[in-house]
Order: structure tokens, then C-alpha cells, then sequence
């Protein structure tokens, strides 16, 4: 059940009149609706091997129906899904996985063999096609590694009613096929809670509505929301030994470590999911334990609790909304060899800065803006590590998140005034130290939300990277 429908079938109407044209193609290839196919990817940092699941029919495709092809060269893997007769490429997207993450963790490349469980969704195509998934060999190439044959005439594709959930709207703007449609759903939250999550729901939308490019862009985006009442409150944090049967199966220490929120759980989400229009989705989770997530159209997470909530919330949307990369380089993460050889990233604001004539962001660089771009970097290190000690020693002496949350608050002050009292503060360059590596990659500001918890908003190079994404489901 949709509520305030009203104005979702009036721009409906609308848009029919407006790309008739384009609707016939879209019509004649697709019959409207969504399809699913979920499917497990297993290994190490030495194996893959996918294997499908099953496939499945949702919703009316809330997706563009004129920008099929992605041309945006994002993501760790791409699929095509190609027509089986002529083998014309009908609809591809790039994306990134949680298996693309743990297949550089240390674990995986010690042997360690792992399943997770993942989803392809495109509009419905007619008549029988291949689904061909690639993975990134080097930046600008892919190699397939998987490929299936889809019938959707065949009994073997599952055909239910997706479930009557309460789905409602935040605000709307327009059809989903012309407007980015958001989902923002919870988790950890009882029944008794509903209330709580509602008000969560309009405080974070009001955060990244607050941002830009998002602030100029709202008209373009339609955010939803679905009531998921869970039977106890909060989701499951291992290293406290605290487990929760949560509906989404969201929880902490994603692949060991600590503050990394994630669900392993995709058909739980994406079964909840498959009730509203969407085409990205936030996850909030109900908790004060600083945490988070974001993974290149998958989802992005955040504790809704934490006094860093809204840093949280548009940080990961940046990874899962527009594929951007970590700006920051002295952290502890997750992966262990991330970026392994400093060949040329594929994420948009982070770069090996090999050639500087030929920058992916130089008709940004104002003119007499040295590449590299200096900047006091011995010092910012300095002060950094003197604050990563205090972090380090604050979670061995198991402090409360208040003294956590202190000390981020003290170096975000102290950071907001370092980093903007620089040379070339506010101008776009190239200043190393970027995606886990303090030298050979190079960030596009001084600062942005993907560098530091400072307020300062995308830098001017992360902020078109979004709105490319956006024009790719508003054209
Ligand atoms: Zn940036």
C-alpha cells in the first residue's frame, strides 16, 4: 500500500506525454515491471564462483526507461543483460558487492572461503536474455566471470504478489521512472518504536536534503519509507556479545570490524524492499554506537543515535550513492591490500594523479593551481596519529561512546580549522593522501565529508560525481 498516491499517478500521466518516443523503445524490450536475480558469490582471494539462486518478479520498474546503459564506469562489477536472439545490450549497471570488499580482507587471503549472497535488478525484459556479469580487471576494462540465460516465460521464475506492506512517502516529486527514488528503511525498532523511526526517517532525509548537490537536486528525488517493527530494540554487536533476531539483519563488526555496519542478510532487506518504487536505499539503524556503511548501489547504513548521525548518513551515501572512495588515509580499515598496486582508481575523486594534464577532474582546477597541490601534510599526520592513539587507547580501556564521541568532536574542531586555514583551501587540485594510502593518491580538496567529520560538505569534484548519478535516473 502506497500512500499520498495521488501525486505519483499525476506526473505519471505526465511523463507518458512527455517521452513517448522513448517509452515505445523501453515498451517494446520490457514489460514493466522488475525483475530479480538473486544469486550467491563465494570464494577467496584466489577463487569466485557464482551460483543462482532463483529469480523473481517485483514491483513496476522505478528505474529510468530512456538512460538503460550505464556509461558512468563506477564499480568493482557490471552486468549487462543482453537480448539471447539479436545479443543487443539492452539495460547495464555498475556496482560494487560486499564480496568485492572481502576478497581483500586478510581472512581471504589466507584461504578463507566465504558465501554471500547478492541481487541483480532490471526491468523485466519480453523475451529470453543473457545476464553477463563482469568484474574490473584494470581501470578502464572488465572481464566476464559469470553468465546465465533468463526465460522469463519459464516456471522457474517466481512469479508472487510482492507483500501488502505499510509503505509510505517522506515527500514526492514526481514518477518513479523520472525521479531517484530513495528508500529509507530501519532497523532495531519494535513496534513500540515505530514513532521513534518515523521521526528518524525525516530528520536524516532533512540531513542529506541539507547537502549538496541533494539541497538543489530535492525536486528530483521521491523518498520512501516501510514500517519494519523488530521483536527487540537495537541490532546485533558481536564484540559486545549482543545478538538480535533483527528484521533486516543489520548488524556491527561487518567483516571484523567493529564500527562497520552491514546485513548480510540480502533477501530480508530486498524482500521488504520490493514493496516501495526504489532505486537506492539507506538503511538507519537503531543505535548510539558510532557505525556505518556504504557500498556502490547496494545500500548505505548509519546509527541514527550517534551524535555523528548525519556525518555518518552522507558519508556512506556518498559510497553508496555515487561510488565514492575514502578521501581519508590514516584510519584503520577493513581491507588489507585495498588498492594494491597505485594503478589509476576507479573511484571519481580519488586519483594516482599519473599525468596531471590529463586529471579525470582538470577542467575543475583553477588555473595557476599547482598539481600536485601542496599542502601541510606532516603536520595534519602528526596531529591525526596523536588522535588515533587516543581513539585506540579509549576502545582497550572499553570507554563509553560519550568519550569517544568527545574526542571526535575535538578533533573535528581542531581539523575544521587546520584544513581550512590552508593555502588552497576551498580550490579544487591534488593533494596526496587519499583511499587508505598516504602516498601516490591524490584527493581533489583539502577537505570534503568523504575526507574528515568536518562540516564541510562534498568538495566540488565528489558533488558533480552525484549529480551524474542522479541525471542517469531523471533523463
Ligand atoms: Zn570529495
Amino acid at each position: 500500500m502506497i500512500k499520498n498516491r495521488i501525486p505519483v499517478l499525476f506526473s505519471l500521466l505526465l511523463s507518458v506525454l512527455c517521452t513517448g518516443a522513448s517509452a515505445a523503445d523501453f515498451d517494446a524490450d520490457f514489460t514493466g515491471a522488475t525483475m530479480r536475480l538473486d544469486f550467491f558469490h563465494t570464494g577467496n582471494a584466489d577463487t569466485e564462483i557464482v551460483t543462482l539462486d532463483q529469480v523473481r518478479i517485483e514491483g513496476p520498474w522505478p528505474g529510468s526507461r530512456t538512460r538503460l546503459l550505464d556509461r558512468t564506469n563506477l564499480g568493482k562489477y557490471f552486468v549487462e543483460i543482453v537480448d539471447l536472439d539479436s545479443q543487443a545490450v539492452l539495460y547495464s549497471r555498475g556496482f560494487a558487492s560486499i564480496y568485492g570488499e572481502w576478497e581483500t580482507t586478510g581472512p581471504a587471503a589466507r584461504g578463507e572461503m566465504k558465501t554471500i549472497p547478492e541481487a541483480i535488478r532490471f526491468p523485466e525484459p519480453r523475451k529470453p536474455i543473457q545476464v553477463r556479469l563482469r568484474k574490473r580487471a584494470a581501470a578502464q576494462s572488465f572481464v566476464e566471470i559469470w553468465q546465465t540465460t533468463v526465460d522469463p516465460a519459464s516456471r522457474h521464475v517466481h512469479r508472487a504478489a510482492v507483500p501488502d506492506r505499510d509503505v509510505w512517502s517522506v515527500f514526492t516529486n514526481g514518477d518513479p521512472s523520472a525521479a531517484v527514488d530513495l528508500l529509507i528503511l530501519g532497523d532495531g525498532y519494535t513496534g513500540d518504536e515505530m514513532e521513534k523511526y518515523r521521526a528518524d526517517v525525516e530528520r536524516m532525509a532533512g540531513h542529506l536534503f541539507a547537502h549538496e548537490p541533494f539541497a538543489s537536486r530535492k525536486s528530483d528525488f521521491n523518498v520512501w519509507a516501510i514500517d519494519t517493527p523488530a521483536p527487540e530494540s537495537g541490532i546485533s554487536r558481536p564484540r559486545s556479545a549482543l545478538f538480535r533476531n533483527s528484521p533486516l539483519g543489520a548488524s556491527y563488526n561487518s567483516l571484523d570490524s567493529e564500527r562497520y555496519v552491514l546485513t548480510l542478510d540480502d533477501r530480508a532487506w530486498r524482500d521488504v524492499a520490493a514493496s516501495a518504487p526504489y532505486d537506492f536505499v539507506i538503511i538507519l539503524v537503531n543505535s548510539e554506537k558510532y557505525g556505518g556503511g556504504g557500498i556502490y548501489r547496494l545500500y548505505a547504513t548509519a546509527a541514527v543515535d550517534s551524535a555523528f548521525a548525519p556525518y555518518l548518513m552522507v558519508h556512506e551515501f556518498g559510497h553508496s550513492f555515487a561510488g565514492l572512495g575514502d578521501e581519508y588515509f590514516t584510519s584503520d580499515v577493513a581491507y588489507e591490500d585495498f588498492q594494491g598496486a597505485l594503478a589509476e582508481p576507479v573511484e571519481p575523486n580519488i586519483t594516482a594523479l599519473a599525468d596531471p594534464a590529463r586529471l579525470k577532474w582538470r577542467d575543475l582546477v583553477a588555473e595557476g593551481t599547482p598539481l600536485p597541490t601542496p599542502w601541510e601534510k606532516a603536520s595534519y599526520e602528526e596531529a591525526s596519529r596523536e588522535i588515533q592513539d587516543r581513539r585506540r587507547q579509549l576502545r582497550k580501556d572499553g570507554a563509553p561512546e560519550k568519550e569517544v564521541e568527545k574526542l571526535f568532536i575535538e578533533e573535528r574542531e581542531a581539523m575544521t580549522a587546520r584544513l581550512g586555514a590552508e593555502k588552497y583551501a576551498g580550490m579544487v587540485g591534488a593533494f596526496e593522501g587519499a583511499s587508505y594510502q598516504a602516498k601516490g593518491l591524490y584527493r581533489p580538496s583539502a577537505d570534503c565529508i568523504m575526507f574528515t567529520r568536518d562540516e564541510v560538505g562534498f568538495c566540488p569534484v565528489c558533488s558533480r560525481a552525484i549529480e551524474r548519478v542522479i541525471d542517469l535516473y531523471t533523463q
